[in-house]
């Protein structure tokens, strides 16, 4: 075991240290879920709902707790962090939904009766990014739990203190122990060993598609289930019918949210070429406009980044030669800020335009009619969510029908729910979370005959 230093990205200064786990630790941790799993799986329904309820629960009445970790560890505004917490609850108590609702199928057959069941695969291991360090982790465990896995976690090395948190709530709450369990550590170290480790029998994953191909490419040695929520480039397409003065004003939140480390972040604004002046004049107020600043004050929109080096990485996409438009602003002193910036890409080939910044830059490009808009939205090799906005009812489903992305809003922002699925197409992702199906995606379908002759 070795150890890491958490530190609060707001003010710099080290939280915490929090242990590493090696790989003999990690395969520690394997081989108890293992053998947790036999009794979990027979856990009745109705009883396993119970404890999953309850897990919800804990978390509800730790929401103020865990959100402050959140502000502390991740810099994210106390507003977003209560949020957090509070999807984690809902995903449990959705998740409580899903074990009584297994249902297989009784098909059709001559000389006896043919049914399905859905068996749990078996050690399910989750792997988790600093951006929303809660959501995603729920988004794994609450399903995975509900359809009678056990689940080994590992949060992102920057942001462990939530994940550990859930751990000790879900122990409170009566979960057996070695059901849920986190294991800190590296990516490398520890996140590898559930790819290469037999007994985890799925991964699911979500951070860069960069280590996303690298997990898919291990998974395949052993024809491993993998699970893949990957980076964005998604479109915010602004059409001239449209509702401007909303589309303007909303489009900040849109991608500068969590300081624009969101995979679901409108990077792009596409605007219809007789509105695009019009529509920047409008924008430049609603950038300004975003409050950027201490994550704990309830006022606060837009905290810091995550690190120092994601701050390097982001501010090397605004080169000498790149056009910004305008900014908003930013504390002085200590933490890793970075100020909203919206930048009028040079040409179609800018890595503005074709790279995931995961950071407060937004690039701004007009587009002739709806052929050019849904080109341009398409022309990425992500496919993750979007928005559109149009009071043309026609176009809203056409053109939601022809981008090439996973989650699409019209005349508004939002994306994730959990009672809806959320995945993206192309190198997005693979698979979907959430959503009425999400137990079945940690199941094997098992189809069994009985001869009645
Ligand atoms: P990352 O390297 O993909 O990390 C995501 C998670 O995978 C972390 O828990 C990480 O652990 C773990 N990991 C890293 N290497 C691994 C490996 N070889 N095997 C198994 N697990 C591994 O992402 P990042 O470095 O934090 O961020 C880089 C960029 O990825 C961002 O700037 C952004 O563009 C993108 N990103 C996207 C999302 C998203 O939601 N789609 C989320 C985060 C980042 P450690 O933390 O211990 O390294
Ligand atoms: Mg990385």
């Amino acid at each position: 075991m070795t150890s890491a230093q958490v530190i609060n990205p707001a003010t710099e200064q080290v939280v915490t240290t929090i242990e590493a786990a090696d790989q003999a630790a990690t395969d520690a941790a394997i081989a108890r879920a293992q053998r947790a799993l036999t009794s979990w799986r027979q856990v009745a329904p109705g009883d396993r709902a119970r404890l999953l309820r309850r897990f919800a629960e804990a978390v509800d009445a730790d929401l103020e707790r865990l959100a402050g970790l959140e502000v502390t560890n991740a810099g994210h505004t106390i507003g977003n962090a209560r949020w957090e917490a509070g999807n984690v609850r809902d995903v449990l108590h959705y998740s409580a939904g899903m074990p009584e609702r297994l249902l297989g199928n009784q098909i059709p057959v001559v000389g006896g009766v043919d049914i399905t069941f859905h068996e749990p695969l078996g050690v399910v291991g989750v792997i988790v990014p600093w951006n929303f360090p809660m959501p995603i982790a729920a988004w794994g465990f609450g399903p995975a739990l509900a359809a009678g896995n056990t689940v080994v976690l590992k949060p992102a090395e920057l942001t462990p203190l939530t994940a550990i948190r859930l751990a000790e709530l879900a122990l409170d709450a009566g979960l057996p122990e070695h059901v849920f369990q986190v294991v800190t550590g590296k990516g490398s170290v520890v996140g590898q060993r559930f790819v290469t480790h037999p007994a985890v029998r799925k991964v699911v994953f979500t951070g860069s598609t960069e280590v996303g191909k690298q997990i898919m490419a291990g998974c395949a040695e052993q024809v491993k289930r993998v699970t893949l929520e990957l980076g964005g480039k998604s479109a915010n397409i602004v059409f001239a019918d449209a509702d401007l003065e909303k589309a303007a004003a909303t489009a900040p939140y849109a991608v500068f949210d969590n300081a624009g480390q969101d995979c679901c972040a409108r990077s792009r604004i596409l605007v219809q070429r007789s509105v695009f002046d019009r529509f920047l004049e409008l924008l430049e107020p609603a950038v300004q406009g975003v409050r950027v600043g201490d994550p704990a004050d309830a006022a606060t929109e837009m905290g810091p980044l995550i690190s120092a080096a994601h701050r390097d990485r982001v501010a090397g996409f605004l080169e000498p030669s790149t056009k910004v438009a305008f900014t908003g602003s930013r504390p002085d002193g200590p933490g890793f800020w970075f100020a909203p910036t919206v930048v009028l890409p040079a040409s179609p080939a800018d890595r503005i335009l074709t790279e995931e910044v995961f950071g407060p830059v937004v690039a701004v490009l007009p587009f002739d009619d709806e052929a050019d808009a849904i080109r341009l939205a398409n022309d990425t090799e992500y496919g993750l969510s979007g928005s559109l906005w149009t009071s043309d009812v026609g176009r809203a489903l056409r053109v939601s029908r022809a981008v090439e992305a996973g989650n699409l809003s019209v005349n508004s922002h939002s994306s994730v729910r959990y009672w809806t699925p959320f995945g993206g197409f192309k190198q997005s992702g693979l698979g979907r979370e959430l959503g009425p199906d999400a137990a079945r995606a940690f199941t094997e379908t098992k189809n069994v005959f009985i001869a009645t002759d």
